[in-house]
């Protein structure tokens, strides 16, 4: 890039879902825009989570893209759940059909981003020492894309190989014959323990807490599937952006509490063998009512007995710290099984808690495990993660930090008041990941070029949330989420798995389909709740 040509309308941070649509529909509008990609392809979370056992957990004629009609056509996925792989593959296909790679400056992070009230142009940084400036800074940076590497005493001194699901190498990794630790069981530790357990001579699961985990079900997709589903895309399609998820999936209609044992049974059994977390959504009230909520904790308690045939370990593998839901139900294949076998090992942290990573391997209060390798599979730092890890100043110098040092503060998720023309993809104070992703960054970005136009029809040069609104909204937010189970968890969505962050419930729980209605609404009001700044008249000319 030449230095007269880093100036850009917009610059867009991330190749993930979000970054690349936003980079498709901004070009589309005839906007000049670059994007920033620490990575060195396109991908997003598909490009870093590369882990054995890696799946989307919505089924993935849902979790692609809607806005190319043609493409959601001739694209075939050939399972219920597609892999990393596919899914990487399919995200590929799509950066060069629509040429998307070629606005991107890839191996290169963006450190900050800041405001220029003289000149309403953002400049941005990178860790290559780019400069550029553009009127627009959309934030594509992704929810689950800052890794958590918990601080335990003697992390980097495990002589074996070490890895973070999060940041998988791209070459294959042979666990053959070696004695590998897996910490963490949430969904990238659940799906790739029972992968790395099939190929390892053992495993060591270091279990801080238990997760509810439903088996997915997953199925290769038949030619008559697939036809049934291409003819009627376009409804399908209309029904999830309606739907509380993203999906074309509903809830039974009555709640759990309002049918007898005999038609509870029955639902749970149906919602058992449609798989994965879903279960969660079986009955509407299920993550509302405590009382709803046990109906459903019992029955999947009972399942967990019923996979694990050793008694006491199916006992520490049934969660007992969160009602069933709060956290995200992992969609797993072949999990809870897994410790049936000879080779798999768990290990209780919650009685025996991990004092130290030696050079050899992992030291708990009453063992030392040996261990060739040693898997994180231990999460991010979610929500707020990537955006915190760059330096974004606003108007006046208003850190981003600073302003979320409490929890997000957005309206609608899309904006922060205080940093004008600037705007969150699919992040905390929207449905983000309580919804189908790939849905959500469409709706977003579409709202988004949709504001822009109205901007050039209005002769408007600035946007910006007013204080107010984002108030408002915040309080919107948590009165949604106070009035479910969801609070009472120690989730990554309440940012309780990483030391010192504050207890907020992040996203939107209002569901997708009342968030499009309310952001439409907003539009259709000229804006409301934003402050329109007008383009300013050169009075020399
Ligand atoms: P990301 O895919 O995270 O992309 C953000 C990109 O920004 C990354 O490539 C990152 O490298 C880059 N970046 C970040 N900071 C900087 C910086 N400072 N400078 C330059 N580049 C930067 N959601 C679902 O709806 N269904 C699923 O089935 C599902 N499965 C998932 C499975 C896994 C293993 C994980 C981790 C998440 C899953 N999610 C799922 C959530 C998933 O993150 C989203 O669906 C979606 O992929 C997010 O896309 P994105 O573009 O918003 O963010
Ligand atoms: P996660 O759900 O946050 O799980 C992290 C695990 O690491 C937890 O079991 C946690 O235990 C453990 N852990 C963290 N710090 C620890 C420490 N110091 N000592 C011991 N254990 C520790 O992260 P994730 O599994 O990567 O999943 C994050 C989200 O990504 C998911 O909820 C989902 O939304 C998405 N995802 C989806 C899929 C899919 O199926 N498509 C797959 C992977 C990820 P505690 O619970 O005790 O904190």
């Amino acid at each position: 890039m030449t230095v007269q040509d880093n100036d850009f309308d917009a610059v867009v941070v991330g190749a993930g879902i979000s970054g690349l649509y936003a980079v498709y529909k901004l070009r589309q509008r005839g906007m000049r825009v670059h994007g920033f990609e620490s990575a060195e392809g396109v991908g997003g979370t598909w490009y870093h989570n590369r882990y054995p056992g890696a799946r989307c957990d919505v089924e993935s004629i849902d979790y692609s893209y809607s806005f190319d009609e043609e493409l959601q056509q001739e694209w075939t996925w050939t399972e219920r759940f597609a892999t990393q792989d596919e899914i990487l593959r399919y995200l590929e296909h799509v950066a060069d059909r629509h040429d998307l790679r070629s606005a991107y400056d890839f191996l290169t992070r963006v450190t900050s981003a800041t405001y220029d009230e003289e000149t309403t142009r953002w400049s941005i940084t990178t860790d290559t020492g780019q400069n550029v400036t553009a009127r627009f800074c959309v934030l594509a940076t992704g929810v689950l894309s800052a890794t958590n590497k918990p601080d335990i005493p003697g992390r980097d001194t495990f002589g074996g190989a070490t890895y973070h699901t999060g940041e998988w190498p791209h070459e294959p990794v042979d666990f053959a014959g070696k004695r590998v630790g897996v910490i963490g069981t949430g969904s990238s530790g659940i799906q790739s323990i029972p992968v790395i357990a099939e190929e390892a001579a053992e495993v060591f699961v270091f279990q801080r807490s238990p997760n509810y985990s439903i088996p997915a079900g997953n199925r290769p997709l038949t030619g008559e599937y697939i036809a049934e589903v291409k003819a009627n895309y376009a409804e399908r399609r209309r029904l999830s952006r309606m739907s509380g998820g993203g999906t074309p999936n509903s809830a039974y209609p009555k709640g759990a509490l309002e049918v007898d044992a005999e038609e509870r049974r029955r639902v749970y059994d149906e919602w058992w063998q449609r798989g994965g977390y879903l279960f969660a959504k079986a009955f509407p009230d299920q993550t509302i009512s405590q009382a709803a909520n046990d109906t459903a904790r019992e029955y999947v308690e009972a399942k967990i007995r019923e996979m694990v045939t050793d008694p006491d370990i199916a006992d520490q593998l049934v969660p007992t710290d969160h009602p069933i839901g709060t956290k995200r139900i992992v969609t797993d294949n072949g999990y809870f099984k897994t410790f049936n076998r000879g080779n798999v090992t768990l290990v209780n942290l919650r009685r025996t808690p991990i004092t130290e990573i030696t050079e050899a391997g992992v030291l708990t209060t009453n063992s030392f495990y040996g261990l060739d390798m040693l898997v994180f599979a231990t999460g991010f730092d979610a929500m707020t993660g990537s955006l915190s890890r760059i330096d974004i100043r606003g108007r006046a110098g208003r850190n981003l930090r600073d302003e979320w040092s409490a929890g997000p503060r957005t309206y609608l998720g899309l904006s922060v008041a205080g940093f004008p023309n600037m705007f969150i993809l699919a992040g905390a104070g929207s449905p983000s990941v309580l919804a189908n992703m790939v849905l959500m960054a469409e709706q977003h970005v579409d709202w988004i070029s949709n504001c822009l136009d109205y901007l050039d029809e209005h002769n408007i040069e600035t946007i910006e949330a007013t204080d107010e609104s984002v108030d408002e909204w915040v309080a919107e937010c948590n009165e949604k989420a106070a009035g479910t189970l969801f609070p009472t968890a120690d989730s990554w969505y309440m940012g309780a798995n990483i030391p010192g962050k504050p207890r907020v419930f992040m996203p939107y729980i209002g569901g997708f389909g009342n968030y499009n209605t309310i952001c439409a609404e907003v539009a259709a009001a000229g804006y409301k709740g934003f402050e329109l700044g007008e383009r300013r008249v050169d009075v020399d000319q």
